[in-house]
């Protein structure tokens, strides 16, 4: 099969879809690769990475949509994008339709056969394309956490694991998912004093045997909530009720209880944020102060560390990426019910009941 990996066109997104060992991969499967010119500089791939790992390099974008029988991107494609689509063609990437029309009816007018990232399922229940990005996250929540601390930042002036004869901050972590349960790893690994509050008692217990004593758990209420956010330095909201906008689980009243200069990390700013206080911020301007407590909300975190999303991102997709190449995505789709799960829109209609359903459309 002939598989081709656009430029990312989206604001600020420097992933890429394809890594120079994943395409490499796909050659010794007997497939094709090309890649537009300069699509991994922003993660440090160059087009000679990419040549030596066996692709051909495009000098368009266009010359990619025109020609190839796959497209493997990261980002929803854009307006300029869906156009280029054609029928039939397969386009593997994250899509994020069912709040996004345009896109939509982009994807069904191109008669192209969609495949989200987001949608497709793992025989554990999970959505394994998701899970990287949300481990990225989670770790990264105690770093900008632990920096929005600092003064300059507007925050306390507390070291997250203090020094000998100081104690360490105070980290709670609200939802211990996987986001939620990166995010307390690093912060145990900074010697911080952690806690996770999750409403699940099967994952509390699934907590507390990985990681012993040195990780409080805490079952999930409005008064655990209420007491262990006051006295927190810092608190992570990692909550995610599937299929669901996050619930709004710390009011502003609980943070007028914070000691000032006190941060909260809203990684559930994607699904509406789990602070009444939260609203959306970007990496250009990534905190705001709301009852004196500094609001770090970004909506892409991941973004930041483009590197290591691209190939936590790879891992994730490769054996999909390969099942759909190997055996086209008739065979593959109809193989694999997980995969299957991922289909939202195939030759001019939409595949999946959630979208449908967002966008009033027959299914
Ligand atoms: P997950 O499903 O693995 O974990 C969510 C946890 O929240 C579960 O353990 C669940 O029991 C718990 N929970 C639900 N309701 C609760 C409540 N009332 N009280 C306490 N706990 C509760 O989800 P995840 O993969 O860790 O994702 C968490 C959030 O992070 C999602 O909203 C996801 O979209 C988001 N996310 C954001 C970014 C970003 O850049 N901001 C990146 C990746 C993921």
């Amino acid at each position: 099969m002939l598989i081709g990996v656009p430029k990312e066109v989206k604001n600020h997104e420097y992933r890429v879809g394809l890594i120079p060992s994943s395409v490499r991969e796909l050659i010794h499967h007997g497939h094709k690769v090309v890649v537009e010119t300069a699509a991994g500089s922003g993660v440090g791939f160059s087009d000679d990475d990419y040549r030596n790992a066996g692709a051909s390099i495009a000098g368009t974008a266009q010359e990619i949509f025109d020609s190839v029988e796959m497209v493997v991107k990261v980002k929803e494609p854009q307006p300029g994008e869906y156009a280029q689509l054609r029928e039939g063609q397969l386009l593997f990437t994250y899509l994020h339709l069912a709040p996004d029309e345009a896109q939509t009816r982009g994807l069904m007018d191109s008669g192209c056969v969609a495949v989200a990232y987001e949608t497709v399922t793992s025989a554990r229940g999970g959505l394994p394309l998701l899970t990287p990005m949300s481990e990225v996250a989670g770790r990264m929540s105690v770093q900008v956490g632990a920096h929005c601390l600092e003064k300059e930042q507007g925050g306390s002036g507390m070291l997250l694991g203090g020094v000998p004869g100081v104690a360490a901050s105070k980290v709670v972590i609200i939802g211990g998912g996987v986001s939620g349960t990166n995010a307390a790893r690093m912060a145990m690994g900074m010697e911080a004093a952690v806690t996770v509050i999750d409403r699940s008692l099967q994952r509390l217990n699934e907590l507390d045997m990985q990681f012993g004593p040195t990780l409080n758990t805490i079952y999930s209420t409005v008064d655990a909530i209420e007491s262990h956010v006051a006295g927190a330095d810092l608190v992570i909201g990692a909550v995610l009720v599937p299929g669901a906008a996050a619930p709004k689980l710390v009011t502003r009243d609980m943070l007028k209880n914070m000691r000032p200069g006190s941060v909260v990390v809203d990684i559930a700013i994607d699904q509406g944020g789990c602070f009444e206080t939260s609203r959306g911020t970007t990496h250009d301007n990534p905190t705001y102060v709301e009852e004196d407590v500094v609001h770090y909300c970004v909506t892409n975190m991941p973004g930041a560390v483009a590197r290591t999303s691209t190939f936590a991102l790879n891992n994730a997709t490769l054996p999909f990426t390969l099942a759909l190449a190997d055996k086209g995505y008739k065979r593959a789709l109809a193989e694999d019910p997980h995969l299957m799960e991922g289909l939202n829109v195939a030759m001019g209609k939409v595949t999946y009941k959630a979208v449908a359903d967002a966008h009033g459309m027959t299914y």
